[in-house]
Order: structure tokens, then C-alpha cells, then sequence
């Protein structure tokens, strides 16, 4: 404990209004300080003189009892108080858990939606390469029967002119 800590509750440590911890701190420090310890002793001069020069009127007993009664029903039905610091807490995590939920919810969606048109795109470019293979294959077919006929009209007529000669 320093000079100030002790200044500020040495008026609290000579109306004995200081935890033992605290006490057992200011002790310790007014046996090593000279100044704090003459500053307690003033404290407690005053207190004396206070005492001395003011009358002292001592509460009635009954109006003493009415006090306590009151602090008493007062103590038992003072209604729990709200925590609008936890509620404020409670209601930014749900905020911050729908914004995520929210969050995740689009995402998903949104990679859905993309991935049908993505494969909507793919089945129609299969169907369309399957047709120009299928036409492609007709085309070919074409081609060798055209190829066959004419070889054979080539080799008919090779072999008709063999058979001239
Ligand atoms: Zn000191």
C-alpha cells in the first residue's frame, strides 16, 4: 500500500469501516510512514473533538426497531433485478447466431441453384453433342454405302470391259 491508497481510507480506518485485509495494510504502511501515520492522528483528533463538542442524542428504541423491521422487509421484498447487461449479451449472440444461420442458409441455397444450372447446361450440351455424333455416324454410313456402290460400279464396269476383250 502507497501514500495514497493509505490517504484515502484513513477517515474509513478510523470509523473502523475497512475490511481486516485493508486494515492489516494501512497498520503495516502507518508503522513505516510518518507522514500517513501523523495524518491518521489527525484524523482521529478531530474525531475526538467532533465527539466532544456535539451532542450525542442516542435513536429511541422504538423508532431503532422500526428501522430495522423496515430495513428488514426491504431487504426481503426488493424484487430481483434485471441484468440488461446479460439480456443485451443474449440478444446480440441470437442476432449474431441468425445473421451465421442466415449466412449458411444463402450460401447453401445459392450453390444449389447454381449447381442445377450448371448440370441443366451440361445435360443439354450432351444431348446436343449425342445428335451431332448420331449425325455424324448417319453422314459416315452415307458416305461408305455411296463409297460401296460406286466401287462397285467401278468394278462392274472394269468387268465389263474384261469381258469385251
Ligand atoms: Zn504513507
Amino acid at each position: 500500500m502507497n501514500c495514497n491508497e493509505a490517504g484515502t481510507l484513513l477517515a474509513q480506518y478510523a470509523d473502523g469501516e475497512v475490511d481486516n485485509l485493508q486494515g492489516r495494510s494501512i497498520e503495516q504502511h502507518l508503522r513505516g510512514c510518518g507522514a500517513c501515520a501523523t495524518k491518521h492522528e489527525g484524523v482521529l483528533a478531530r474525531g475526538a473533538q467532533i465527539r466532544a463538542k456535539v451532542p450525542y442524542f442516542p435513536a429511541p428504541p422504538a423508532l431503532r426497531e422500526r428501522v430495522r423491521a423496515l430495513l428488514a422487509n426491504a431487504h426481503d421484498a426488493a424484487p430481483a433485478r434485471p441484468r440488461p447487461e446479460r439480456d443485451r449479451w443474449r440478444w446480440l449472440t441470437g442476432g449474431a447466431l441468425a445473421g451465421c444461420t442466415a449466412t449458411m442458409l444463402a450460401w447453401t441455397l445459392g450453390t444449389a441453384v447454381i449447381t442445377w444450372h450448371a448440370n441443366e447446361d451440361v445435360a443439354v450440351e450432351a444431348v446436343a453433342i449425342h445428335h451431332r455424333v448420331d449425325a455424324l455416324v448417319d453422314l459416315r454410313r452415307l458416305r461408305h454405302l455411296t463409297m460401296k456402290s460406286s466401287a462397285r460400279a467401278t468394278a462392274s464396269t472394269a468387268i465389263a470391259k474384261l469381258a469385251d476383250c
